[in-house]
């Protein structure tokens, strides 16, 4: 089956008590069962419930695997993921993480006993220099916040197989429609799933996907041991968003496109950094890795200077000023006095990220309004 037709039909079936189409919220903790063991598939909602099980399914159908989990959130995703290592075991990761990620890595999982290593990404050399007997993950997040840097998931794969170390890619920015990092080598695929995937800004929600069954066997056992679950009312907001999925996303790109050409040519902007323009360093592995080129877009102002920035992002009208990405609305955020004030202004300008800098979430409104207001702010 093809995407779109996956996105609306995989793992969900009309309920056979009643035929309704839409998948219920089974709004329950437990399961009446009709002896000792003898119950229908569901015995308790942390372990399992079917709102939930219908968009696992859902979700793994659209990575190309074969089991999926989904969490309360993203970050409790990840958690799950480095739940499967030992104290002592290595992790090599990217200097440019989402800041969330960085943090679990650094002030929680440090303390006990895994190491963390930050390097570029977009150069595997680096990649291979930091990988040791004892690194037990490589941790890839591409297109990356908020420099969009494109890391190529096919030589991660190569180096983690030749490591002995698992491959996990964060796929949030990219969302299944557009990249597959499954196809390409990796054993686990992580989505933030409050961003594309549920698509409408509602649900705070993560996911994991792998089509290893002994990966698998371990993803569930810590989701149902640490318990840090998605809620069945969530799960069916995520499967309405998904149906519609490949259409907002295909949206997303056209008007991303669009707005990238537009910065480009004002005369106020310095640079626009969006994967399918041709000057993008990493856009020959974007076209090769992804079906799309996404829908955020970065670009700095000449001069750079900060009150500019501010000016802009105070002026915008139809853009919303706010943390977040990839619903249908347009967001803006000047991501060195939001989502990257904490991370030194030295540190920050080393990966890019310029006092001017302002990132786009662009929405799947009509691309003239965008565009207009952009121009409005800008003058
Ligand atoms: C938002 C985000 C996360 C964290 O997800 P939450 O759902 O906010 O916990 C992780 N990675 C990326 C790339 C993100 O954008």
């Amino acid at each position: 089956m093809k995407f779109g037709t996956k996105a609306i039909h995989a793992g969900v079936k009309p309920d056979e008590s009643t035929g309704a189409i839409m998948t219920p919220i089974y709004q329950t903790s437990t399961y009446v069962q009709d002896g000792v063991g003898n119950h229908k598939g569901y015995q308790y909602s942390r372990t399992q419930n079917p709102t939930r099980h219908a968009l696992e399914k859902n979700l793994a159908a659209l990575e190309n695997g074969k089991h999926g989990a989904c969490f309360g959130s993203g970050l409790a995703a990840i958690d799950c993921v480095i739940k499967m290592l030992n104290p002592g075991d290595e992790v090599v990761s990217t200097n440019d993480l989402y800041g969330g990620t960085f943090r679990l890595f650094k002030t929680i999982f440090e303390k006990y006993g895994i190491k963390f290593h930050f390097v570029g990404m977009s150069d595997p050399s680096e990649v291979e220099a930091a990988v040791n007997k004892n690194t037990k993950l490589i941790w890839v997040e591409t297109p990356t916040n908020p420099m969009i840097n494109i890391i190529d998931i096919e030589a991660m794969a190569k180096i983690s197989k030749s490591a002995g170390a698992m491959l996990c890619v964060d796929n949030t920015f990219a969302t299944p429609y557009l990249q597959n990092p499954l196809d390409l080598g990796a054993d686990i695929v992580m989505h933030s799933v409050t961003k594309y995937i549920g698509g409408h800004s509602d649900v705070v929600m993560g996911a994991l996907i792998c089509k290893d069954d002994a990966i698998a066997d371990e993803m569930y056992r810590i989701q149902n041991s640490s318990g840090a679950v998605t809620a069945p009312m969530d799960s069916f907001l995520v499967l309405r968003g998904i149906k519609t999925l490949h259409l907002r996303v295909q949206r997303h790109c056209e008007n991303a496109e669009k707005v990238a050409r537009f910065l480009v040519s004002h005369p106020k902007v310095d640079k626009v950094y969006w994967p399918g323009l041709e000057s993008h360093p990493n856009h020959a592995i974007a076209k090769r890795q992804m079906r799309g080129f996404g829908g955020m877009i970065s670009f700095d102002l000449e001069g750079n200077s900060i009150e500019d920035a501010h000016t802009i992002v105070k002026n915008v009208k139809v853009f919303a000023l706010a943390e977040s990405l990839g619903g249908v609305e347009s967001l803006i955020g000047h991501p060195a006095t939001m989502t990257h004030a904490p991370i030194p202004k030295e540190e920050r300008e080393k990966i890019g990220i310029s006092d001017s800098l302002i990132r786009l979430s662009v929405g799947v409104e009509d691309v003239e309004d965008i565009i207009e207001d952009l121009s409005q702010a800008l003058s």
